[in-house]
């Protein structure tokens, strides 16, 4: 067994880790950064399209081109890490204190830090937390499988295509399969909305002329050895089946898409508060989890739109780490909690001390025009044309605002 000694230990390689890992180094912290994969880097590795580093670089890149400014950077400040190292469980020794587990090449590894940034990623939904039935046939894929069997194996996973969900990560899969002459057949969405970004919409269906069917879901998946055809049916306002509107598409492959969910495993072992709404640890406005110098960015917080998003929440973790390393000596905060009020999904973080400003980041439950986030306890208001749940609304709220709050709560609502 290894044993060592840190500052930060830094779990996941992706590019909120790495943003993290890098900032913790820039700030003059002992830092060890921990990968499960091969190489550093997480999901921008797989995304030959770009979209990338709009906010961080001002430019739109590829996944590859993004991250691969990340990992120059590490290297060139001699950031430590190791890969094909997968972090087994966090044990907290005290405040100051954790220690590591991980599996290694070089062995079990067993390290200690005073300080702990997760940043693990987001977990995609399969096939069996989406009520699929019928037979099981080969050829039904996840998003993220199949986008690793394009673009980094090489691999066509199928000719004829269905994707279930029209969030983001299946608009983007539509349009990266069209691309290497897939044909494919349709887009299928329970909601009456789009689940991605309207951009998404245009750039990855309507330009490719691929077909959206809103307010209907896979119902079966038929096919002997493999996929031959999918069943699908409209459905009521109770997302129920509607009977008599079945229809069928031939296919060979189903790729399902059906969202990400921050993967907290190792948190909650650690006892950690988690937050039904976004299903990531409750967080204060230093992204710190309900444990003491735990801290946990990028999509396994909060499943974020742009990569940008995970990026900022990695760099001002490390950058509060650093403080809270010595601040915490003398004293403790007082929280007040952030509570979901009418239309709003969730907001993060969900405690702030009203001691300095705060970047909210937060989704609406369904799509309105022309309406105001208000935060019931102080009256403050910001004007939105419009909100819909596929587009996180970020917003900074000065600390002046959040220190008007009389009591504990503060209660952030969307009204007309
Ligand atoms: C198909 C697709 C298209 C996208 N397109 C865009 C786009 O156009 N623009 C954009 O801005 N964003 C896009 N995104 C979103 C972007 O990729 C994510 O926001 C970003 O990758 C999240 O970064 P992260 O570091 O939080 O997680 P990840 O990138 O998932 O990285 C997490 C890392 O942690 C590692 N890990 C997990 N568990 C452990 C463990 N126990 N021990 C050690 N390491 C572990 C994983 O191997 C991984 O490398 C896209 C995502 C997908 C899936």
């Amino acid at each position: 067994m290894i044993e060592q000694k840190y500052d930060v230990i830094v779990v996941g390689g992706g590019p909120a880790g790495l943003s993290a890992a890098i900032r913790a180094v820039e700030t003059g912290l002992k830092t060890l950064l921990l990968e499960n994969r091969e190489m550093l880097g997480g999901i921008p590795l797989q995304c030959v399209h770009t979209g990338f580093g709009i906010h961080c670089f001002k430019e739109d890149l590829t996944g590859g081109e993004f991250i691969t400014r990340l990992i120059d950077r590490a290297a060139e400040i001699g950031l430590e890490n190791m890969v094909k190292t997968h972090v087994l469980r966090v044990q907290v020794d005290s405040a100051s204190e954790k220690t590591v587990y991980a599996a290694s090449p070089r062995g079990l590894l067993k390290t200690k830090a005073k300080a702990m940034i997760y940043a693990v990623g987001a977990r995609e939904r399969h096939q069996y937390e989406v009520g699929l039935t019928g037979d099981r046939p080969d050829g039904v894929y996840t998003a993220g499988e199949a986008q690793a069997l394009m673009d980094i194996y090489g691999v066509l996973p199928g000719r004829r295509i269905v994707i279930l969900g029209s969030g983001d990560v299946g608009l983007i899969m539509a349009r990266r399969l069209a691309l290497e002459k897939a044909e494919v057949k349709a887009v299928v969405e329970v909601l009456p909305y789009p689940g991605g970004l309207t951009r998404n919409i245009v750039q990855c269906l309507n330009d490719f002329n691929i077909p959206l069917y809103l307010g209907h879901m896979v119902r079966e998946v038929r096919g002997s050895g493999r996929v031959e055809k999918v069943i699908v049916a409209r459905v009521d306002g109770d997302m129920k089946p509607v009977e008599g509107s079945e229809f069928e598409l031939e296919c060979d492959t189903l790729i399902v898409s059906a969202g990400l969910k921050p993967d907290v495993d190792i948190l909650e072992k650690m006892g950690v508060e988690i937050d039904p709404a976004t299903r990531g640890p409750v967080v204060n406005e230093f992204y710190e989890t309900s444990l003491p110098l735990v801290f946990a960015v990028g999509n396994a917080l909060v499943v974020n739109d742009l990569v940008d998003y995970g990026v900022e929440q990695g760099e001002a973790a490390a950058n509060y780490a650093s403080k809270l390393l010595e601040y915490y000596a003398t004293q403790r905060l007082k929280w007040r909690r952030v509570d979901r009020g009418r239309n709003v999904r969730f907001m993060v973080p969900q405690l702030v001390s009203g001691a300095m400003d705060v970047l909210f980041y937060g989704r609406v439950q369904h799509p309105e025009d022309n309406v105001r986030l208000l935060i019931r306890e102080t009256g403050f208001e910001k004007r939105f044309s419009k909100v819909k749940p596929a587009e996180m609304i970020r917003i900074r709220i000065p600390a002046e605002e959040l220190v008007k709050a009389k009591g504990e709560r503060l209660t952030f609502e969307v009204v007309g």
